[in-house]
């Protein structure tokens, strides 16, 4: 079980000082924190949305840019797709909500690049409603101390029903949520839980001894000479360069295969992340915007 007092009386000595959660700053950018978030950890992405809310600070501004402003400025944060919905959301808060961030769940799930844990996320964390915000970390938290299991196993509808049946009352929920996040993260981690200063004194997976997982074991993801490190290197020269780049440049990034190459050249072609000019050059989207 979780007890809200024991969890929230932790948060209140233990949250990290992360500059997303400081008062006055806005919901378009706590939206922003939560896209470059996404499989990214917390140290990459706070100089990058400081930087960013700093040029940027409203959905207008940010659909001001130049989509190749926008990649440019998102750098090596990864899964540089998020960028471009990123740019793609803002567009439509600034033309259709005049410019305000929505705060209910369903209309922010309308927005491109806003999925289930996002709606949720930012109608909690910006507009403090009580709904029930799911993460990988949430759902460890709720495998161990409710179900007495290591591993979450995989994510179903039941997720949220979980959350939601612990969720306190009144304005402590979005409190409480923020909390439970941060417990997975820093304490309940999937690892190396650190049970010796978790505030949580009714843990089921702990009072049954800790029984091992029955899932697959965990896999950590590789990035070496994956395709994803080729469309980086890809994108690092088109990045670096504010006009466009020919192939033979374009082909120094990733000398070892070739194939590959050209295969992740054609996906950022194809995600829309990468143009060709009319004379067959390469450069960022929307470049010469
Ligand atoms: S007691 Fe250990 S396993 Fe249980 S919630 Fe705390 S850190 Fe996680």
């Amino acid at each position: 079980m979780i007890d809200s007092v024991e969890l929230l009386a932790w948060y209140e000595h233990a949250q990290r000082d992360l500059p997303w959660r400081r008062p006055g700053v806005s919901a378009w950018q706590i939206l922003v924190s939560e896209f470059m978030l996404q499989q990214t950890p917390v140290a990459r992405v706070e100089p990058i949305w400081l930087a960013w809310v700093a040029r940027w600070p409203t959905p207008s501004a940010t659909a001001g840019a130049s989509a190749a402003d926008v990649l440019r400025a998102w750098g090596k944060l990864g899964y540089p797709r998020r960028a471009k919905r990123l740019h793609e959301c803002a567009t439509v808060i600034a033309a259709e909500h005049d410019d305000v961030v929505p705060d209910d769940v369903d209309t922010l799930l309308s927005l491109p690049g806003v999925g289930a844990y996002t709606a949720r996320a930012v109608a909690c964390f910006a507009y403090r409603h009580r709904v029930p915000v799911v993460d990988t970390n949430v759902r460890r938290v709720v495998a161990r101390t409710v179900h007495g299991r290591e591993d979450a196993g995989s994510p179903s509808a039941r997720d949220l029903d979980d959350v939601a049946a612990l969720l306190p009352d009144g304005p402590q929920a979005p409190v409480f949520s923020v909390a439970l996040m941060e417990l997975g993260a820093t304490v309940c981690t999937a690892r190396a839980p650190r049970c010796g200063v978790c505030p949580l004194s009714r843990c089921t997976w702990r009072s049954r001894g800790f029984p091992a997982g029955t899932g697959p074991p965990r896999r950590t993801q590789r990035y070496a000479g994956t395709d994803r490190q080729v469309r980086g290197r890809l994108l690092d020269v088109l990045r670096d360069n504010t006009f466009p780049v020919s192939r033979a440049e374009l082909d120094l990034a990733w000398t070892t295969d070739t194939a590959q190459r050209d295969r992740a050249l054609d996906s950022l072609l194809v995600d829309g992340l990468v143009e060709q000019t009319a004379d067959g050059r390469f450069a960022l989207a929307g470049e010469g915007d």
